[in-house]
Parts: C-alpha cells; sequence; structure tokens
C-alpha cells in the first residue's frame, strides 16, 4: 500500500478550491491533510489542492488555517465534505 505523504502529488484529481470557485486549473494537486492525518472512514483525511491554494501566495500553509478560510470563505472541513462527496 502506498503511503501517501503531505506533498506527494494526487494526479488523479483536480484542486477541490479551484472546483468550488470554477477555475479550471490542469495542475496536478498535492494531497493536504486535515486533522493532522488521523485516519478517516476512507484512510488519511485530506483535500487534493493545487500548488497555490496549498503553498503558493494564496495557499493554506503560507495564510495559515483561519486567514485562508476567512480568505475563501469556506472551511477546511466544508472542502473536505465537499470533495469526499464526489
Ligand atoms: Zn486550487
Ligand atoms: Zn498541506
Amino acid at each position: 500500500m502506498a503511503k501517501s505523504k503531505e506533498g506527494k502529488y494526487y494526479e488523479d484529481r483536480p484542486c477541490c478550491l479551484c472546483i468550488r470557485m470554477g477555475i479550471a486549473n490542469d495542475t496536478p494537486a498535492i494531497f493536504h491533510h486535515t486533522r493532522d492525518g488521523r485516519l478517516g472512514k476512507r484512510g488519511v483525511e485530506g483535500i487534493p489542492l493545487c500548488w497555490e491554494h496549498h503553498v503558493g501566495k494564496l495557499g493554506i500553509h503560507t495564510l495559515g488555517k483561519k486567514a485562508w478560510e476567512k480568505r475563501f470563505k469556506l472551511t477546511e472541513a466544508e472542502l473536505l465534505a465537499m470533495c469526499q462527496s464526489e
């Protein structure tokens, strides 16, 4: 079983936040672990985020979770729920 580490490219899914905002983004998404990598129903919980929304200028790690959630008017948990329901 392949371990999905933070920073690993998540090639089969585009950025969840870009989809939410209606942005067509072909950049491979990077798996962002939520809840400190706690195991969820489908393995380690996380959301695919593009470089920009992950560690770029508008990234969750750059802005900090609180500011990032405020900036995009949605929480990490909401985005996670959205990704998982697809
Ligand atoms: Zn994005
Ligand atoms: Zn991350």
